[in-house]
């Protein structure tokens, strides 16, 4: 699905899903129960409008803003849920009639609505994967499907003979800002300087956090001469960003970087070891610099 969503925006929307399931499901159980046992039929259920008179309808079909709705997924809802009120008011009218309905009708309802709730399940799964795949801390992507993605990043970049470069960051000295200021201090360094890096970061450029305090960041289109001015802007950037603590108080961190650049026909995992090792090169050198991984 690969919606670019915010934390809150995920549980919100999983939450809001999951009373949609549920009201549908309610929904459902109530006309299958008046084909079945041949009830009385709901009025709202006949009319040319059901499908706007339902909990799942006023939720579809709100002005309210919804991120969804430039999903593909949800937008097949649509169509599937108006052909269900359609056979379901030809069954209801039969009922009405003191008829039962075909097999086929009723089978045909049946199908609709199970396939509406799948349907739901399907995007709410995807959202929730979301979830999986981002850090909570730093909104950045986790390292979960990282290898994946940059494989695919890689596999792009032979399709287009363009280089890619991949760039490991380390934070300088981080256990001090832990130690002498507190967790919670390491944790706004973190989220404030991410914040700052992903804005530097161009669109199609992508940030993982690797483990720790040690992120990945993925440069697609850029031999490693390119992908050095994108990092530098970033390394210059970072130190001099104010970072505001929990406390009050004000502090300054820096990073120390190690490029390299992807081969397009060796696996991603060596070219990240490269990046590793120019990282080591930069904290050796004196940390808060830029190394790059030249040698094959
Ligand atoms: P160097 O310059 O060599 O990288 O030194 P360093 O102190 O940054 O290196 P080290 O890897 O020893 O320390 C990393 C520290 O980062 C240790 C760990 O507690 C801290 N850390 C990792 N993840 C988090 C986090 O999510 N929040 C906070 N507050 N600290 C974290
Ligand atoms: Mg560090
Ligand atoms: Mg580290």
């Amino acid at each position: 699905m690969s919606l670019p969503l915010e934390r809150e925006e995920i549980q919100l929307l999983t939450e809001e899903l999951e009373v949609t399931i549920a009201a549908h499901l309610a929904w459902f159980k109530q006309i299958n129960r008046i084909l079945v046992c041949a009830n009385q039929v709901n009025k709202a259920d006949l009319s040319d409008d059901a499908h706007l008179r339902t909990h799942f309808g006023q939720w579809y079909y709100s002005q309210e803003p919804n991120t969804l709705r430039e999903n593909l997924d949800f937008q097949a809802l649509g169509p599937t849920q108006q052909a269900m009120h359609d056979v379901t008011r030809l069954a209801l009218l039969e009922v009405l009639d003191k008829r039962r309905p075909e097999t086929e009708l009723y089978d045909q309802c049946i199908d609709l609505a199970l396939r509406l709730n799948t349907m739901l399940r399907r995007i709410q799964l995807d959202i929730i994967g979301e979830l999986l795949t981002t850090d909570s801390l730093t909104g950045c992507a986790s390292r979960r499907g990282m290898l994946t993605r940059l494989r695919e990043e890689q596999e792009r970049s032979l399709r287009i003979q363009r280089p890619c470069s991949i760039c490991l960051l380390d934070f300088d000295h981080f256990k001090r800002v832990n130690d002498e200021r507190g967790h919670p201090a390491g944790d706004a360094v973190l989220r404030q300087s991410l914040r700052f890096i992903t804005g530097v970061l161009r669109k199609y450029d992508s940030i993982y956090r690797y483990g720790g305090e040690e992120f990945l960041i993925c440069l697609p289109g850029s031999p490693m001469k390119d992908a050095w001015q994108v990092i530098e802007r970033i390394r210059s950037g970072l130190e001099s960003l104010p970072i505001r603590l929990p406390t009050g108080e004000t502090m300054y961190v820096t990073a120390s970087f190690g490029l390299a650049e992807m081969h397009p026909r060796r696996p991603v995992e060596e070219a990240i070891a490269d990046a590793d090792m120019a990282l080591i090169q930069a904290k050796e050198n004196g940390r808060n610099r830029i190394e790059l991984w030249t040698q094959h």
